[in-house]
């Protein structure tokens, strides 16, 4: 059952503050945070932590990434109302979640089978329209493209070009980017038909993204 409990409540406020001082800003993500139940995409015997400000292992040996992670990511995405947002790595859906309370039109792509059956019922559970699809993400969703903005919740080799270019004029993209065990967080706007902004944006560990733009595991 989904209950989400003053407990719960409390728990998620905490951990805003958490986010605040660590250095999240942007209020509206903030907010998101305050209003997305975050157990509910948690593995069930593991509920107490759910609001601890800490990557936990879900099933298909992936994580739901760390709050101060999903919060950073969102921040430097900058989702306005009505963007049409496609993320690469479901996982939990947690990230997913956040982005459609943002009111973002969101599309997310997972590679692990049973994570994908699972948070496409949770989103139905909890009357999320989202659009999922199961398969390898790494090179984009260009049936659906172009999106004004993508985020890549695994750690990617490189931004490939196909990626990029499923980006509006004016959309950015937001990625891990590195070696597998640690990656830079960049930014990629794209500023012109053929014209990309590229800035860097701190030190982050992710689980590696697969697939045919991904790293061969
Ligand atoms: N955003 C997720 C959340 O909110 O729970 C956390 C994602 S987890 C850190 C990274 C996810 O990327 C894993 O579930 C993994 O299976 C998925 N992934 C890795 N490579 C992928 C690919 N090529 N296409 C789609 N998903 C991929």
């Amino acid at each position: 059952m989904l209950e989400d409990s003053y407990k719960h409540k409390g728990q998620r406020n905490q951990l805003v503050k958490q986010l605040k001082a660590e250095g999240i800003k942007s209020e509206k993500v903030l907010k998101a945070m305050a209003h997305v139940p975050r157990h509910f995409f948690f593995p069930p015997d593991f509920q107490e932590k759910a609001y601890d400000n800490i990557a936990f292992p879900i099933d298909g040996g992936q994580t739901i990434s760390q709050p101060f992670t999903v919060a950073f990511q969102t921040q430097l995405l900058d989702v306005s109302k009505g963007d049409k947002v496609l993320e690469i790595g479901t996982g939990s859906g947690y990230q997913a979640a956040i982005l459609k309370v943002l009111g973002a039109e969101v599309y997310t792509i997972e590679t692990v089978r049973e994570l994908y059956t699972s948070s496409q019922d949770l989103f139905k559970k909890l009357g999320l329209e989202i659009f999922s699809q199961y398969g390898d993400g790494s090179n984009g969703w260009t049936e659906k493209a172009p999106f004004d903005k993508i985020i890549l919740t695994a750690a990617a080799p490189t931004i490939n070009n196909s990626l990029a270019e499923q980006l509006k004029i004016g959309g950015r993209l937001v990625a891990p980017v590195g070696s597998r065990d640690v990656q830079k967080m960049i930014l990629v706007q794209r500023i012109g038909e053929n014209e990309y902004e590229r800035s860097t944006h701190g030190n982050f560990t992710f689980v590696p993204l697969t697939g045919s733009h991904g790293w061969k595991i």
